[in-house]
């Protein structure tokens, strides 16, 4: 929750140079690689409403224009629809054979709004479906869509024709003997199938008036009602008509909803993969960084003065399942090596690999972007490392006091308890620094990452490696130096 509501102050650098906060970053197992919305690809797997969860296949989605064909939305308020009961009257209340009858209705519950208000007839009970509200252009749009339709069939038929000519050889039967597909039609004596391109398009091109149909001396005269008018959001909500007025708002049908699996952009492994199901919120893969990543949060830190030493308290948590060793190390130490490694790609040795994957891995390569932070002040470095032990759900409600054997150093580490460790590292803000200006804080987190990647051989040890990111911590502001 504190991840939701808080601001971000301990951010992670992504590997395309961007920060974000643990709980917005994927860790990718396979190229051990953080990675953000940015850095992956996202693929839609399955489309399901959300308020009945019926499952829809593309296409048919796309035929219902991605919206749920039972599930109707307040347009005033965009909340879900309810159905009420109502009775009413009979007709002819003289009529003693004539009884009451049961009717429905749709109302939203948060801002009262009932298809009543605006005129459609209530349904008799039993009966399933409201009546469609057509738009009156509807012939019109359709005439435009399927000319542009034919106008699109035409020009690939013309680049076809165009690249006919060009080929000097051709092998086709039909240009070797002459008869082509309508001849042969002719002679079996079938009728002459009609070319849809050559059928004639009755579009008649839309012509500007000079004259306005609808008065607007009203919109000048009348004072303007603002409950009578519509938002933009409610007119956008049914694009067919955008209803300037309350009185023309009608339910709409529910927006689909996807599910997406998300892919590391350079192995194409999937880093995050729903269950297919719409009942299921389950993940078959979900490689968030906070199962793999030790997590970092701010404890507490001493008010912060211009060239003055301050404690910063930090604590470190081991999310995973593993024993793992960290080590704070400065900033400048992953740029060292970022450089060697683009040296490196910069002279490629001579490889086997098909061009087309070369190719696909230099367009998915892109080097990382200079990051936006301004790091305001020195941390000192500890010489020694911080050993963290697997996490353990039972020990979170465990007080008895445990003993962990671990030969911390005492100045650094100030408390540990299961798979926490709280350290203090030393901050100076630097001398350029003005009043008020905000102290960003930043090192290299080193830690020993084991593979969760099942091995194919058994007993075979779990493979461990040197994970290095950096990190950003946002202090707070600089304080007087009194
Ligand atoms: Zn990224
Ligand atoms: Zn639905
Ligand atoms: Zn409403
Ligand atoms: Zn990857």
């Amino acid at each position: 929750m504190a991840y939701i509501v808080e601001p971000d102050v301990v951010r992670y650098a992504c590997m395309c140079g961007l920060l974000k906060p643990i709980s917005r970053l994927y860790f990718c197992r396979h190229c051990l690689h953080l990675r953000c919305g940015f850095c992956v690809c996202h693929e839609v797997d399955s489309l399901f409403c959300g308020k009945c969860l019926e499952n829809l296949p593309s296409t048919e989605a796309k035929l219902k224009k991605n919206k749920c064909s039972n599930c109707l939305e307040c347009p005033s308020c965009h909340q879900q629809l309810s159905s009420k009961a109502a009775t009413v009257a009979p007709k002819n209340p003289e009529d003693p054979k004539a009884t009451p009858k049961k009717v429905i209705y749709l109302c939203c519950l948060n801002c009262r709004w009932t298809t009543r208000d605006v005129g459609i007839p209530d349904q008799e009970v039993g009966k399933s479906g409201w009546p469609e509200h057509e738009n009156v252009h509807t012939n019109r749009l359709n005439a435009i869509m399927n000319h542009y339709k034919k106008l699109v069939l035409k020009e690939k038929q013309q680049q076809m024709d165009k690249d006919k000519k060009q080929r000097k050889y051709t092998t086709s039967l039909a240009e070797r003997t002459g008869v082509t597909a309508s001849i042969l039609r002719k002679r079996l004596g079938m009728t002459e199938l009609k070319n849809p391109l050559l059928e004639a398009d009755d579009l008649k091109p839309a012509v500007a008036s000079k004259e306005i149909v609808d008065s607007i001396e009203h919109l000048l005269t009348t004072p303007i009602k603002l409950n009578d008018i519509t938002t933009i959001d409610q007119r956008l909500k049914l694009p067919d008509w955008q209803p300037t007025a309350v009185d023309k708002l009608y339910p709409v049908h529910k927006q689909l909803s996807v599910k997406r699996s998300l892919r590391c952009r350079s192995c194409e492994h999937n880093v995050s993969k729903p269950e297919y199901s719409p009942n299921s919120i389950k993940f078959k893969i979900q490689l968030f960084a906070y199962y793999h990543i030790p997590e970092i949060r701010i404890v507490t830190v001493e008010p912060l003065r211009i060239g003055k030493q301050c404690e910063l308290l930090i604590k470190l948590i081991n999310p995973t399942q593993h024993q793992t060793t960290i080590t704070i190390l400065p900033l400048e130490h992953l740029d060292a090596i970022q450089q060697e490694d683009t040296k490196v790609i910069e002279d490629p040795p001579e490889t086997k690999e098909p061009l087309s994957f070369q190719l696909l891995q230099s367009s998915l390569t892109s080097h990382p972007r200079q990051i936006n932070a301004k790091v305001g002040t020195d941390v000192s470095i500890p010489t020694s490392s911080i050993i963290l032990p697997a996490r353990d759900d039972a020990a979170e409600y465990d007080d008895t006091g445990e003993t962990q054997n671990f030969q911390d150093d005492p100045k650094l580490v100030v408390f540990r308890k299961s798979n926490k460790a709280v350290i203090k590292l030393l901050v100076a803000p630097m001398e350029n620094l003005e009043l008020g200006e905000e102290v960003i804080a930043g090192f290299t987190m080193q830690h020993v990452y084991t593979s969760t990647i099942a091995t194919t051989t058994e007993n075979k040890e779990p493979q461990k490696f040197d994970h290095k990111m950096k990190i950003y911590l946002t202090l707070g502001t600089l304080v007087g130096s009194q």
